[in-house]
């Protein structure tokens, strides 16, 4: 019997694979045995009953075979088209491709053709534009490419569908049936699942269409089971830990502070406030993840949490992504806790020579509480005398990482981490899938309403005009000009030029400031805070006023190039406006060329939801793109797709925790082969040291 060991033979020793297929293979990310079986068909066709090319669809995509009767190469003005005239019994019809003269050589007359493409009626004749063609053989070995659902896989330049077919067939033949099934089978047996070489064996070379779907549901299904029971595993391994604080909540400091608020709190507000410190009263160390669109007002949460370990002795650390948030933060805390008599230091670079020994003394010492600043502040040689509390803003690529530092400082601190960005539950279940998550659901009352119109060239005038109207109602405005990372210093330049247009032509009457990240850390502060008290009212900017910058007063934004931004990227900006009683107004000037471009403006327009807008973004981008999800170090997913599978998701998820609580450390004999495949496969990626 084969053992598990074998999927990781590497695929270079395989028959038919040497060096120069090998390195082709890798193109794809295959270099074992396990990734070839796991680099699945991308569809497949059904070559049992191909038409006859008689009966082919003018103006669909079509499969036909056929032999090559007669071919001929033209070329004119540096185009060549290869064009055949292949027959089957029933008809003719003429397949061409372009720019690929060496076809000529490749298929000569004779040869047996499988062609996908359009088919078209061109000068009379019946045509199909070849996207995909493949030769066959002619021998026993076609059996593998057709008379039989056949897989069409993913290729690389130079690797030829047949020979990865081929391979494949190969493969599933010789270790497919022998290997061990790492489902549990009381898992695989509730849930009605095939077995793992059935399911294999389905959606490689599938007898019928029919059998794909359920194969498809146990891969997926088992991707996800893995993986949740990696963070599961992780999880239980956060909450055993008994280091963790014990908070006591007296509410003393809350009360005063909720009398110092100028409003009531949300029903939702009250709620996370209520999950957290529950959280902090446990003898484990929290892990929550805090998640509210922009302006939900996690701000105060946030605040409420840190009085809390506050009274119970221990200092907080908040941490900001940038110096300009954590500045903010500070002013905004700062205002109540110095009335609570609550120290409180901001530590950002520029804090220097004396003042900066002084405040790292009182943090040494336990003098200062509340410790505000950027993400360095616990990467940094910062040492405290009692941290009790991380508050982690804004950030959505951090949290498991940020967690992993404290540990190795010894500090088994509470953490917190706070997004604006809101991520779908479920990529929120496997990125974070180790947190407990806490929402905000909805927005403070009383605020104006935002709306969002996606507006062309030709209406430039137009908002100019609004803008100017606005403006002179006592408004001020945002006008925001993307720069595209590659070719900064051109864009830059493009921005600058505009701003001067603006200034000098459009609207020359009216106070308009710029802001943009290649300005020094002052100047961005100076020109922020003229813009703030209301002594500028346009602010020309490139995206760094992307996150919290608060000035109720500005209700219109005028985004150019719209069409550059990500769904997310657009929402953030967005909440910049609709801050204040007054209506506001989000224009997004694009010339939106592409399809996904278009649907991002329209999604835009049609909703100020960030859930909503965060869940079409992962739609529109796919999961890879949606915040580098490998940044997290989490697996990539070879089947599972994290939007369409949402339910399998939350069923594996469901599974895989019930499991681990049955049986912590994975330590029952069935659950050998499985527990052998997390180490080798999570281990070390999620930091899963209490496996092994
Ligand atoms: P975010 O969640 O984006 O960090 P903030 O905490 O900055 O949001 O809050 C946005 C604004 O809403 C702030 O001006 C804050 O004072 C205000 N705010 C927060 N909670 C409430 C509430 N319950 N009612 C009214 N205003 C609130
Ligand atoms: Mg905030």
């Amino acid at each position: 019997m084969k053992i598990l060991s074998d999927l990781t033979d590497p695929v270079r020793y395989l028959k038919g694979v040497g060096p120069k297929k090998a390195a082709l293979l890798k193109k794809l990310g295959i270099e074992e045995v396990r990734d070839l079986l796991q680099h699945y068909p991308r569809r497949y066709e059904d070559r049992k009953n191909l038409k006859p090319i008689s009966q082919v669809v003018i103006g669909e995509t079509q499969t036909i075979q056929g032999e090559i009767l007669a071919t001929s190469l033209i070329r004119k003005k540096g185009l060549s088209i290869f064009k055949a005239g292949v027959g089957d019994e029933s008809g003719v019809i003429y397949a061409i491709w372009y720019n690929q003269p060496y076809l000529k050589k490749a298929l000569p007359k004779g040869k047996e053709v499988v062609l996908s493409g359009k088919v078209e009626m061109g000068y009379g004749q019946l045509q199909i534009r070849v996207s995909e063609y493949e030769v066959m053989a002619g021998n026993e070995e076609d059996q593998v490419h057709t008379k039989r659902i056949v897989p069409i896989y993913p290729l690389t330049e130079d690797l030829y569908p047949r020979f990865l077919r081929s391979l494949m067939k190969r493969t599933v033949d010789q270790y497919v049936s022998s290997l061990t099934d790492l489902l549990p089978s009381e898992i695989r047996r509730k849930n009605n699942l095939p077995g793992f070489s059935e399911s294999m064996q389905a959606i490689h070379f599938p007898s019928e269409l029919s059998e794909i779907a359920e194969a498809r549901r146990r891969l997926v299904f088992e991707e996800f089971f893995y993986l949740q029971l990696a963070l599961a595993l992780k999880k239980k391994d956060l909450e055993t830990r008994e280091k963790g604080i014990k908070y006591k909540v007296s509410g003393n400091l809350e009360k005063k502070l909720r009398a110092l608020l100028p409003f009531k709190l949300t029903k939702s507000q009250e709620e996370v406030i209520k999950e957290i410190k529950e959280d902090m009263q446990r003898p484990r160390p929290m892990n929550r993840l805090l998640q509210g669109d922009v302006g939900s007002g996690k701000t105060v949460v946030a605040l409420i949490s840190l009085l809390v370990a506050v009274e119970n002795g221990y200092q907080v650390a908040l941490m900001a992504p940038t110096e300009i948030l954590a500045e903010q933060h500070y002013l905004t805390l700062h205002n109540f806790l110095s009335q609570l008599g609550v120290e409180a230091e901001l530590l950002i670079g520029n804090l220097r020579g004396k003042e900066r020994k002084e405040a790292l003394r009182k943090i040494r010492e336990g003098k200062c509480r509340v410790i505000i600043g950027t993400h360095a502040i616990i990467q940094e040689r910062v040492n405290f005398a009692r941290l009790g509390l991380a508050i982690i803003d804004e950030q959505h690529l951090f949290g498991v990482v940020q967690r992993k530092v404290l540990r190795e400082k010894g500090l088994n601190a509470d953490v917190l981490v706070m997004t604006a960005t809101p991520i779908p539950r479920t990529l929120a279940l496997t990125l974070y899938g180790e947190l407990n998550i806490s929402v905000i659901s909805e927005l403070p009352p009383g605020r104006a309403p935002l709306e969002t119109r996606w507006v062309g060239e030709g209406e430039r005038q137009r908002i100019y005009l609004f803008l100017h109207k606005r403006i002179k109602e006592g408004r001020q405005a945002y006008l925001v000009y993307p720069l595209i990372e590659e070719s900064e210093k051109l864009e830059l330049k493009a921005a600058r030029e505009m701003f001067e247009k603006f200034r000098k032509k459009i609207f020359p009457d009216l106070r308009l400031g710029l802001i943009h990240g290649r300005m020094k850390g002052e100047e961005k502060e100076e020109v922020m805070k003229k813009f703030k008290a209301g002594k500028l009212d346009i602010l020309v900017a490139t995206t760094v006023i992307g996150v919290g910058i608060d000035v109720p007063n500005a209700s219109v934004m005028l985004i150019e190039h719209a069409e550059r931004f990500g769904l997310s990227q657009l929402h953030q900006l967005r909440g910049r406006v609709g801050r204040g009683p007054h209506k506001s107004h989000c224009i997004l000037m694009a010339e939106a060329k592409s399809e996904e471009a278009r649907e991002r403006m329209k999604v835009m327009a049609a909703s100020n939801d960030g859930f909503f807008i965060a869940e079409k973004d992962l739609e529109l981008r796919g999961p890879g793109e949606f915040f580098g999800t490998r940044q997290h170090g989490m697996p990539e997913l070879k089947i599972a797709n994290i939007l369409k599978d949402a339910p399998l998701l939350e069923l594996a998820r469901k599974e895989a925790f019930a499991l681990i609580l049955q049986d912590p450390g994975l330590e029952k004999e069935k659950y050998r082969s499985l527990k052998r495949h997390l180490v080798r496969n999570y281990k070390e990626r999620m930091d899963l040291s209490m496996i092994s």
